[in-house]
């Protein structure tokens, strides 16, 4: 499994360009793309934290 991004609540996110979710992952698992979080499946790990931290629901396990 990873964390699943939901794109179209990205697309509509204020903090879209810089999504405040990469910086708590510990496995770096998660890089910026144009609009949201790009996940690497072979990195995450299911901790969820990066769940918590989206404001807008658009990352689920
Ligand atoms: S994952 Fe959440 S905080 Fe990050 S860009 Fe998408 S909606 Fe915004
Ligand atoms: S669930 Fe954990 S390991 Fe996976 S992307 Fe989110 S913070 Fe990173």
């Amino acid at each position: 499994m990873a964390v699943k991004v939901n794109t179209e609540i990205c697309k509509t996110c204020k903090d879209r360009e810089k999504c405040p979710a990469i910086a708590v992952c510990p496995m770096v698992a998660l890089a910026q793309k144009t609009v949201g979080p790009e996940v690497d499946a072979q990195k995450c790990i299911d901790c969820g934290m990066c769940t918590t931290v989206c404001p807008n629901g658009a990352l689920t396990l």
